[in-house]
């Protein structure tokens, strides 16, 4: 049986094989300066171009989860507003979207996708006081990527025919876009650029909680001059969301969220000829081989479930180790985590910044009980957290068995679940074992055994001797209760399209 101990204190310096000088090496803060961003006090819906109360006029607040401090108050939708917001939609696709010729939509998107370089700063600062993501990540992955989804969507609007051969390729119309809080610009480009790019025109839902960088975003298409109606973005609670989904006039759903509201979805199209992809849920495996480079590892393995506080329904959530390297492993891993900065998410040397929301920390708080409650063993560095804001220490389960919770559910936080394995046919199935399937990694020095996992593997995405990587080319997706279609490169472009003809 496996005892439940209370969170380990860090290790001493001597056992991560550093001095005690670097033990006690502090880093200065560095503060990102916030003196540029203008957030305003209120933003209303964005449709047809323009910023309008909801009717009957409502807001609801939106905070900054580090410091548990009001940034704004936006619009809340009504059922009479998301017809507004479908109706111009629709006209702006009938009317000039849909008559553009693809050379022409392309400028639009180059414009915005230089447009987002030019500004990424301001993005990466708004994004991070809203979203409590750390400032690197932003600023390094989130903007810079958002922008390369635009440019890549670019370079298709005009070339569909050859993207699609002995095919006639036509937009859907409408597009309905419901996306969550982890990435919020992000998944506003995964969604907008491509369905641009095909010749829709799109509503986009971003979460109550992390709607800042989507009204940014609408600053940014007024200012690259997209046709009024082209891009329309509401906000209000998920029943504004699902009255966006039953709306006869859209023609095509994308969600990416929990699997439970894509279920809700997924029965809310069904029998109607609305074109639907769902991004669920995950609970990826890495899955590290005694032959693999250690040191190399340790970086995928924290880079695959620390990097966005885990918020990341790709996380490498759930890690197998081949018994015969488990002990050095964990070594190494436990003085990697006792490194990892927590805190300030604009300060540049934070690793881990706040979670989302009070609700999202209750739900990781709940699921660590569980696991100490169903006998896993919890390591914890002994950092300190902010006395304000939603943080969470960086935290290893030791001890875990198939059936603990914490090894089947999604925590959607900085909590890594570690298991073992004997061969690779045992890894196969442990990491099988899920009902998700979104994802997974494999570490090895063998090419042959990569491939092998590759095909044995359950998850749209496995990558090999690195984690969390994405390309606009590339597509992502998953199996299972991970949702289906994919987003990213042509797959994700025929997404928006019929390409029955
Ligand atoms: P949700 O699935 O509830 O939220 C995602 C988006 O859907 C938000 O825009 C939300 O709006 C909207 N929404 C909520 N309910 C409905 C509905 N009935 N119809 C249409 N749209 C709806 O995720 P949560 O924020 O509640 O997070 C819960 C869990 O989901 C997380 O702990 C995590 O495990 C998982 N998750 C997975 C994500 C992924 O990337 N696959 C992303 C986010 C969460 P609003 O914000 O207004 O509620």
């Amino acid at each position: 049986m496996t005892l439940t101990k209370k969170p380990e204190k860090r290790p001493a310096a001597a056992s991560w094989g550093l001095t005690a000088g670097d033990a006690a090496w502090e880093y200065a803060p560095a503060p990102e300066s916030t003196d540029h961003i203008q957030i305003r006090p209120e933003y209303g819906l964005f449709i047809g171009n323009r910023f309008s109360p909801s009717k009957p006029r409502k807001t609801f607040e939106v905070i900054n989860p580090a410091t548990e401090e009001p940034l704004a108050r936006v619009a809340r939708a009504s059922r009479a507003d998301v017809d507004r917001a479908v109706t111009t939609a629709r006209s702006a696709y009938e009317s000039v979207w849909s008559r553009l010729p693809g050379r022409e939509r392309a400028k639009y998107l180059y414009r915005i996708a230089r447009i987002l370089q030019e500004r990424s700063r301001e993005f990466a600062v708004v994004e991070s006081m809203n979203s409590g993501k750390p400032i690197k990540e932003s600023r390094d992955v989130d903007v810079p990527l958002a922008a390369a989804h635009f440019f890549y969507y670019a370079g298709w609007a005009d070339k569909l025919e050859y993207a699609f051969p002995n095919r006639t390729p036509r937009a859907l119309g409408v597009a309905a876009q419901i996306i969550p809080w982890n990435f919020p610009l992000l998944m506003l480009a995964w969604k907008i650029a491509p369905a641009l790019a095909a010749g829709n025109t799109v509503i986009l839902k971003p979460a109550s909680t992390t709607p800042l960088t989507a009204y940014l975003f609408a600053d940014v298409v007024r200012q690259a001059d997209l046709p009024p109606g082209v891009v329309n973005i509401i906000t209000g609670p998920g029943e504004i969301g699902m009255d966006l989904v039953r709306h006869p006039g859209v023609n095509k759903v994308a969600f990416t969220g929990s699997t439970a509201v894509g279920k809700m979805i997924g029965r809310a199209v069904a029998g109607s000829s609305k074109k639907l992809t769902l991004e669920l849920g995950g609970k990826a495996a890495n899955i590290v081989f005694d032959d693999a480079p250690l040191d190399q590892a340790i970086e995928g393995i924290i880079n695959g479930i620390y990097f966005n506080q885990g918020e990341v329904c790709c996380a490498g959530s759930r890690l197998f180790v081949q018994e015969s390297v488990y002990e050095p492993l964990l070594d190494k891993l436990k003085a990697r985590l006792g490194t990892l900065r927590v805190g300030d998410p604009l300060d540049k040397n934070t690793d881990i910044g706040a979670i989302n929301s009070a609700g999202q920390l209750a739900k990781v708080r709940e699921l660590v009980d569980s696991g100490i409650a169903e006998g896993a063993e919890i390591f914890q560095p002994d950092c300190e957290l902010p006395s304000r804001g939603y943080f969470f220490r960086p935290t290893l389960f030791t001890g875990v068995s198939q059936s603990h919770r914490i090894a089947q559910e999604e925590i959607f936080g900085p909590v890594l679940s570690v298991l073992t394995f004997r061969t690779p046919e045992e890894a196969v199935e442990k990491a099988n074992n899920t009902p998700y399937g979104l994802s997974a990694g494999v570490w090895t020095e063998k090419g042959s055994r990569i491939f092998k996992m590759i095909s044995a593997m359950r998850a749209g995405v496995v990558w090999a001797n690195t984690f969390n990587r994405f390309d606009p080319t590339s597509p992502f997706g998953g199996y299972k209760e991970s949702g289906y279609g994919r987003e990213g490169g042509q797959h994700g472009l025929a997404a928006y399209l019929d390409l029955a003809g």
